[in-house]
């Protein structure tokens, strides 16, 4: 029984062990090449930002060549990471459960939470190790109510740096990524192509017979497992002539900016508590995207520059087209929402002695799922009845709603349920 896994990301990496697991020959194709992290000084670009000869956001490749960012509108900027590893190599390795919409349709992830979180392992940022504004502004919520708390990360903190870069990469691997899972796939006999897009999934009397590559070569399969994210997954599946569903979400995150000489915010690993809000979190993070290219950020230096996030569950409404191309707007009323957080985010900062100007970072998401939500009646089987049978999705793609909190853990126990279904089923 020979498994095709397109995607190497959270979803990809934990449905090729666990595939491996089960004796199937696993092959994993990805798109990207291999990652290298960031390892240079930042503060080195500053008299070059400074002078705005950056350029724009596209051009954050030229620091991370496996970034990849595209607007989906005028006012949104779509982020992941192109790479064995996918998004895992990017994120701030903060690790929660965001189940609500899966507990919705009858979906408990309780038993694959668990278990994930016992191998990435967990841990949180001691106070210690936060900057003292940070202290501050986590103080400022906890008056105000709002809950504050220790973030969980998958971050090894004798090892972190706190360099504040994870989202370009942890140079100290000190951060989880699902590259440790792929490795123990390939110890068990997986094999994994990396800059190896698929275009399409061969269909041959209503079943998938195999993969298309970018370039034409053919692979061959028994079952096909999308967990391209969900962009690549729904991309290739529309290729492929079936119908994915027009309602990407992305987490939409506003950061806002303000000034304290000094801060060196930079130096404390990112996002170290969140305040969960109805339908937002807040946490402090110093939008490093933002700070590169984002012109309104432009005059303020590195070390003085100071920034909390909102990022926040909006309306499924992005289209992916057949050259991954997405359309997707901010609605008026996420438009509402996302200025009265960054209000209080605002209001916070300046509790906490944060000084203006404030200005709102760039309006991004890199947290893309979505596009084949699963729906009530594929709770038992996790194969979404659109699909045929033998091709499966094990990734972000199946969460029908934009939870407003990482995403990690979710699309990992996702994926993991998903190949044990596939293997229950053999
Ligand atoms: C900057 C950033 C920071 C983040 N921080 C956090 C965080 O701290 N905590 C958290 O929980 N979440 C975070 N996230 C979100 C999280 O990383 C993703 O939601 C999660 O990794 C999604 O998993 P996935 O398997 O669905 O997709 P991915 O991890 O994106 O994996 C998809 C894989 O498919 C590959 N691929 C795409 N198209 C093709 C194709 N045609 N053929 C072959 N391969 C293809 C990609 O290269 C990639 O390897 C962050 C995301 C970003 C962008």
């Amino acid at each position: 029984m020979r498994a095709i896994v397109v995607g190497s990301g959270a979803g990809g990496a934990t449905a090729a062990l666990e595939l491996a697991r089960g004796g199937v020959e696993v092959v994993v194709l990805e798109a990207g090449g291999r990652f290298m992290p960031f390892t240079r000084r930042i503060g080195l670009a500053e008299p070059v930002r400074r002078m705005g000869l950056l350029g724009g956001e596209d051009k954050v490749s030229r620091f991370i060549p496996a970034y990849r960012t595209s607007r989906s509108s005028e006012k949104l900027l779509l982020v992941r990471s192109i790479a064995v590893g996918g998004c895992t190599l990017v994120t701030c390795g903060n690790m929660v459960r965001a189940d609500d919409s899966l507990r919705e349709i009858g979906l408990d992830l309780k038993r694959e939470y668990e278990e994930l979180e016992g191998c990435v392992g967990i841990a949180t940022a001691p106070m210690d190790r936060w900057r003292p504004l940070t202290r501050e502004m986590f103080a400022v919520a906890q008056r105000r109510g709002l809950g504050p708390r220790a973030t969980p990360k998958a971050v090894d903190m004798e090892r972190c740096a706190s360099c504040g870069l994870c989202e370009l990469g942890c140079a100290t691997g000190a951060k989880w990524d699902s590259r440790r899972f792929l490795g123990e796939a390939m110890r068990m006999g997986s094999t994994l192509r990396s800059g190896t897009g698929v275009s399409r999934v061969i269909l041959e009397g209503g079943r998938a017979a195999g993969v298309q590559l970018q370039g034409g070569e053919i692979i061959k399969g028994d079952m096909v497992v999308l967990a391209a994210g969900g962009i690549g997954t729904a991309q290739i599946l529309r290729v492929s002539g079936i119908e994915p569903s027009d309602t990407l979400w992305a987490d939409l995150v506003l950061t806002v900016g303000g000034v304290t000489k000094n801060a060196r915010q930079l130096e404390e690993p990112p996002m170290v508590w969140y305040s969960q809000r109805d339908g937002y979190i807040i946490s402090p993070y110093l939008d490093v995207l933002s700070h590169m290219f984002h012109r309104p950020w432009r005059g303020v230096g590195l070390n003085d520059r100071v920034g909390a996030m909102v990022k926040l569950a909006e309306e499924a409404n992005g289209r992916v087209l057949t050259d991954g191309t997405v359309h997707k707007p901010v609605s008026e009323r996420d438009q509402q929402r996302l200025a009265a957080a960054s209000d209080e985010v605002r209001s916070i900062m300046e509790g906490a002695g944060v000084q203006g100007p404030f200005v709102n970072g760039l309006l991004h998401g890199g947290h893309l799922g979505g596009t084949v939500p699963l729906g009530k009646e594929d709770v038992g089987s996790m194969h979404p009845s659109s699909l045929p049978e033998n091709i499966w999705v094990a990734d972000l793609s199946l969460m029908p709603r934009s939870p407003g909190l990482p995403t990690v853990l979710t699309a990992a126990a996702l994926a993991l349920r998903a190949s044990r279904c596939i293997l229950k089923g053999l």
